[in-house]
This record gives structure tokens, C-alpha cells and sequence, in this order.
């Protein structure tokens, strides 16, 4: 320990040491910068000076004159004399005074009627221009006759009867062997499967008719609407409108059927753009097809189908949001009606809505169907609405027709088991213990169907026969047909 002590001390004795001589030469390295410091201030002083006196050079050279033999020589030259003398700074002129400005001539009067107000007689006068419509005016009262449109509670539902058989009409709409297949997405290596969502439909809606399709989540319907309506494209089969194809070669649909043919979605909110008013948004087909020549003739068409609807043409100003579920409803019934069309597809119309405002939207859908003899495709997962609105129904069941037929024969006398299943899933009020026939097992993927009936996974009849055949849809009487091997009696 004592040897770490001195040998501590020593250190420290060499750093104290090594600080002492570094501090001497700081100290003389200042002075240095001292001394040159104080040369450069005593030049500057002296410069300053030269500059202060500028005939000092000649008046130091006067008062030591140089010795005589040494006036013929030139003087040495000094840094000093070296400097040009500073003439003096000439003095600033004054600034002339600025003239005062002239003033303002007074402007000159104007005359009372100016030369081009007086009119020529020459030139006709121009007509008067005709007086806009109150409908322009957004917050202006409508005239007198016209009626508010009831609000969706004041509607009161009513009893409507299914429109009268009209067997001699002719075919409108027609799918013959109409299939929609979908790429599955797939994982990297995996092999393409495709989801067969419409498998070989093959369906027929004469005009002034409703067809209900009826089916559980999942079985095709909208993609069927969509097909039936010409948004989307076929795998295979083809649709037949007003007996030509609808889809051309290209792949595109005529503008004119186009038009003739109005889709009303299921969520009336998600189908409508949030940013439009209710005008644009029931004009949007108008401005489409170009049925109107000006935005006034829109404005009036569009407050036509919408007053048809039930929409006041007071509230055309307003936006989506601003409406009630059923409004919006009756919004996007009047768009389908815009255009003037012959055929109207319901893809779930009514199935977003409480139970109160379905009874008013599905009258309003009868009274537009007697009044413009229009014609439904109406799909619905809810078998008492098609039961209720359609003239016929078809029964569907993972992307086929199970059954089809006239609605009373169909609902009271179901052929196919899957029918009986549907109808039979359905609660029945004050009918309690009753005996059920509840199809078991699940539903085979859309991928991967199996051979024979798709069916036979979850129907209580299914025999041999159903796993190794599929049963075609076969018309076994007059507009019934039924995709069975085993219907029932
Ligand atoms: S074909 Fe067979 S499995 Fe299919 S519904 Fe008829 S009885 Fe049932």
C-alpha cells in the first residue's frame, strides 16, 4: 500500500510539475501576444493619426527638414506616406421641395340615360323570359294541389291482391342454362376452384308478372338479379329480354335495354352516393339514358317518379342522410322508375327494413306494378313476401331452381323437400308442439359439390339414387316443375 502512495505522490508530483511548466508557457506565449498586440494598436494610432492630419507628412517633413544634401534625393517612402489623402466629402445639396400636386379635375356628370338604354326601334324587343317554376326554388312552397306524401308511419298497409293471371302474356325475361362461376382465391400452389354460385338456372318472367326467388343466404339470388339485370356477366346460358339476348357478343348491354330494365338494392343507404341530393340521385338515369333535354325537364321527371313513390317534391333537396330507412327506400324505387322501364329486379328490397316499413314499401311496389304494368324479378330470403307480392316463385338451393310453380300451388303444396324444409323453419305464431319436418346435416361447399342431388347432405327422403345421379328440373303439371327424384305427394 505504502509503495502505491509514493508511487501516487510521484505521479502526482510529475503532473503538478508538468501543469507548472505548461502554465509558464501559456504565460509566455500571452505576453508574446501581448507585446504584438501592442504593436499592432501603436500602428493603427499612428495611421489613424496620418488620417486625421492629412498634411502632417508635409508638416513633419517641414518641421525636420531634411539635410540639404539630401533634398535632391527622393525621400524614403514610409507605409505611412504611402496613403493617398481622403479629399473631403462634398456637401449634400438640399432636396428641392416636392411641387404640390395638381388637383382633381371634377369628374364630368353622368347623363341620365345612357345612349345605349335608349332602345331602337329597330330592334324588337327582347321577350320576356318565361317565370320559373317553383320546383327550381329549393326552399319555395309548392302550388296548392300538390299533396305531401305520407310519412312511413302514417302509411297504413294494404291488402293487396297478387296481379290477375295473365297466361297469353308474352315472355320478357328469359335465362336459359345461365351459370356464374367465381375463382376462389387460393393460396400459392393450390389448385383453381371455382364457387358455382349460379349452376344451370334456367328461369322465365312473362310481363306484368312477378317472379319471387326464394332461397337461404348464399343459394345465388343476387347473383342471379344481377345476371337477370345484365350487371354481370354469365359463365354460360344466356339471358333473353323482349325475346333478344341481352348481353351482346362484346359482352356489352344495348343502351336501350339497359334503360328498360331498374335494379333497387338492398341497402338503399350503401347504393346511394352520400354527396348527392335526392333529385340528382333519382335523375341519375335520366341523365344516363339522355331522356331529358334540359336539367329542368330532369328536375320534373325525377320529382314525377319520386312523388310516385311517395317523396315529396319539397324534400328532393335533400340529402341521403336526411331520410328515414323507408324513404331511402322509396328513393331508390324511384330511381328504378326514373327511366320509364319494363322490367324492375328487387334484390332484397325490403329485407333491411323493420317489419312496419316492408308492409309500406311492398304495397307501394303493387300499386307502381298495376299502374305501369310493370314487371318483378323479386328475390327475398323471407318466403311470406314472395308469398305475398308474387304471381309465381322459384324456390333456389346452392346456385339451383329446386322448384317452381304458381305461388298458392307452390306454398300449399310444396313438391321438393327443400321447400317443405324452408316453410317448415319458418315460426308459425300460437302454433306451438307443432310437428316439424327440420332438415339436419350442412350444406355441402360451393366448391366441391357432390355428385348427384346437392341436396342429399340435409334431406330426410334422400335415397341411393340421389348420391349418384342429379335430378334436372322436370315440369311434372301445367307451370310446376320440381328438381327431384323422389318429390314429394
Ligand atoms: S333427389 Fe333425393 S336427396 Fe334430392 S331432394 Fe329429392 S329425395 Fe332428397
Amino acid at each position: 500500500m505504502t509503495n502505491f502512495f509514493k508511487r501516487l505522490e510521484e505521479k502526482l508530483e510529475n503532473f503538478g510539475q508538468g501543469l507548472e511548466s505548461g502554465a509558464k508557457k501559456l504565460e509566455d506565449k500571452l505576453k508574446g501576444v501581448e507585446a504584438r498586440l501592442d504593436g499592432f494598436s501603436k500602428n493603427l494610432d499612428k495611421r489613424l493619426n496620418g488620417l486625421d492630419k492629412p498634411d502632417a507628412h508635409i508638416n513633419s517633413s517641414q518641421a525636420n527638414p531634411a539635410p540639404q544634401e539630401n533634398l535632391s534625393q527622393p525621400a524614403p517612402e514610409s507605409r505611412d506616406n504611402l496613403t493617398p489623402p481622403i479629399p473631403p466629402v462634398p456637401p449634400i445639396p438640399p432636396v428641392p421641395p416636392i411641387p404640390p400636386k395638381p388637383p382633381v379635375p371634377p369628374k364630368p356628370p353622368k347623363p341620365d340615360i345612357p345612349h345605349f338604354f335608349i332602345p331602337d326601334p329597330q330592334i324588337p324587343p327582347t321577350p320576356p323570359k318565361p317565370a320559373i317554376p317553383d320546383l327550381f326554388i329549393p326552399d319555395s312552397p309548392f302550388p296548392a294541389t300538390h299533396q305531401a306524401a305520407p310519412t312511413d308511419r302514417q302509411a297504413a298497409p294494404k291488402n293487396h291482391q297478387a296481379a290477375p293471371d295473365n297466361q297469353q302474356a308474352p315472355v320478357l325475361l328469359e335465362c336459359k342454362g345461365l351459370k356464374k362461376y367465381f375463382q376462389a382465391p387460393r393460396r400459392r400452389g393450390s389448385a383453381i376452384e371455382m364457387i358455382r354460385a349460379v349452376d344451370g338456372v334456367d328461369l322465365s318472367a312473362k310481363k306484368g308478372e312477378t317472379l319471387g326467388i326464394v332461397g337461404e343466404s348464399g343459394c345465388g339470388k343476387s347473383t342471379l338479379a344481377r345476371l337477370a339485370a345484365g350487371l354481370a356477366r354469365p359463365t354460360a346460358g344466356k339471358v333473353v329480354f323482349g325475346g333478344e339476348d341481352l348481353i351482346t357478343p362484346s359482352g356489352a348491354v344495348p343502351r336501350e335495354k339497359r334503360r328498360k330494365i331498374g335494379f333497387v338494392f338492398q341497402d338503399p343507404y350503401g347504393s346511394m352516393d352520400p354527396r348527392m341530393r335526392a333529385a340528382d340521385i333519382i335523375g341519375e338515369p335520366i341523365l344516363s339514358h339522355k331522356l331529358a333535354d334540359s336539367a329542368s325537364a330532369r328536375l320534373e321527371m325525377a320529382a314525377e317518379a319520386a312523388e310516385a313513390c311517395g317523396i315529396s317534391s319539397s324534400e328532393l333537396f335533400k340529402f341521403p342522410h336526411q331520410f328515414s330507412g323507408g324513404q331511402r327506400q322509396r328513393i331508390c324505387i324511384a330511381r328504378a322508375l326514373s327511366a320509364n322501364p319494363d322490367l324492375v329486379v328487387c334484390d332484397e328490397a325490403v329485407s333491411a327494413l323493420d317489419v312496419s316499413i316492408q308492409a309500406q314499401i311492398i304495397n307501394l311496389l303493387c300499386d307502381l306494378r298495376d299502374e305501369r304494368g310493370l314487371t318483378y324479378v323479386f328475390i327475398s330470403h323471407d318466403l311470406e313476401v314472395v308469398r305475398f307480392i308474387s304471381d309465381r316463385a322459384a324456390v333456389m338451393y346452392l346456385g339451383k331452381v329446386m322448384e317452381t310453380g304458381p305461388k298458392e300451388e307452390l306454398f300449399e303444396n310444396p313438391r321438393h323437400p327443400y321447400t317443405l324444409a324452408l316453410m317448415e323453419s319458418a315460426p308459425v305464431f300460437g302454433a306451438k308442439g307443432r310437428k316439424r319436418i327440420i332438415s339436419t346435416g350442412e350444406p355441402p361447399s360451393a366448391m366441391n359439390l357432390p355428385p348427384g342431388c346437392r341436396f342429399q347432405s340435409r334431406c330426410p327422403y334422400a335415397k341411393p339414387l340421389c348420391g349418384e345421379v342429379e335430378p334436372p328440373l322436370k315440369e311434372f303439371a301445367a307451370g310446376r316443375s320440381v328438381s327431384c327424384h323422389f318429390p314429394l305427394e
